[in-house]
């Protein structure tokens, strides 16, 4: 059983902000990497509204500059992924890796949150060369583009609203013949002239050679299926936090976002959250990486009323 005084679950900008933090007050963090180290912008390509980076960066070059940093002052990076975790009995809390098991006085959990996704041919294989989960990100590299947007809530038209910015059209493409998005981002939309709605469809398959070109769209009320041209397809079908590892341990909101007070501690006292896991509002690199200094920091405190 290895001793920790901190460690981290989760690798993305909230987690490696975390270690920094932690890694600063001398508590030499050990940072369980997950499947994905970095998270979600160690899958994307391009970094635009991250500060600093006047010329922009990739998520891989974000990552890479992020861990160095926090390695710089003792954070240790673990490529493993938790298999358990025990929070139950209180401070010193259990973790179990595939490689390892943990004991550690102060946890903070930064695993992320991925958005849903649809499932269909040509999905994952588009994703940075025309498809994307994130129009803040990507929507300025569609200038004067044909978009598809896929979703009838909230962020959907939100995003669709933001896209029209850059965009030449924006088709949104919704199984429904009703939005499920609030009255006033609804009626923004069916005033926007950049913005059409195709009901009743579904996306059975994205298309393209090397880029996303075309896709298929089935009407759901008459199974016509159509191929339309498009350079993009944004997908926004709701956001799926990793909590449910922590089910029975950790509250959890109706959305399954991991419940923290005003100090990013959970209800469990020691145990800390960062990043999507606990932010359904935000989602940006930006404020992320402030909620996991703010987690660091806090767990800093914690561990030294504690002792
Ligand atoms: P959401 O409200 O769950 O909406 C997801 C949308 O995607 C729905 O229209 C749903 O269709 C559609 N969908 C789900 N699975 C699909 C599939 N497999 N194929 C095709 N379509 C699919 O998710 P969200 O828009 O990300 O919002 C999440 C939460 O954040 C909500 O509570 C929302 O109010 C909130 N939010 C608020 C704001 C704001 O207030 N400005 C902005 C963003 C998000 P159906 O409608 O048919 O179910």
């Amino acid at each position: 059983m290895q001793k920790e005084k901190v460690i981290v679950i989760g690798s993305g900008p909230a987690g490696l902000t975390a270690a920094l933090y932690t890694a600063r007050a001398s508590l030499n963090p050990l940072v369980i990497s997950g499947n994905q180290l970095g998270g979600q912008i160690s899958i994307t390509n391009e970094v635009e509204n991250y500060p600093g980076f006047p010329e922009g960066s990739s998520g891989p070059e974000l990552v890479e500059l992020m861990q160095k940093q926090a390695e710089r002052f003792g954070a240790r990076v673990l490529i493993d992924e938790v298999t358990e975790v025990d929070f139950r009995e209180g401070s010193p809390f259990h973790i179990k890796t595939h490689g390892d098991e943990f004991e550690a006085n102060a946890v903070i959990v930064t695993v992320g949150a991925s958005p849903n996704r649809l499932g269909i041919p040509g999905e994952d294989e588009f994703i940075g060369r025309g498809v994307s989960f994130c129009a803040t990100c990507d929507g300025f590299f569609f200038r004067d583009k044909d978009v598809l947007v896929v979703g009838g809530g909230d962020s959907a038209i939100e995003e669709a609203l933001f896209l029209t910015r850059f965009v030449n059209r924006v088709r949104v493409i919704h199984r429904r013949d009703e939005l499920r998005a609030g009255e006033t981002l609804k009626q923004r939309a069916f005033k926007n002239d950049k913005i059409d709605f195709v009901w009743d469809s579904v996306l059975e398959e994205i298309r393209g050679d090397g880029k996303v070109e075309s896709a298929l769209v089935r009407n759901v009320k008459n199974d016509e299926i159509i191929s339309m041209e498009t350079d993009g397809v944004f997908i926004f079908i709701g956001h799926l936090p990793n909590s449910s590892f922590f089910e029975g341990q950790l509250a959890l909101d109706e959305n399954g976002y991991l419940i923290t007070d005003d100090r990013m501690m959970t209800g469990v006292p020691g145990v800390f959250a960062a990043g999507e896991i606990q932010d359904s509002v935000y989602r940006q690199i930006t404020t992320s990486v402030g909620q996991g200094a703010a987690a660091g920091m806090m767990a800093e405190r914690w561990l030294e009323e504690l002792e």
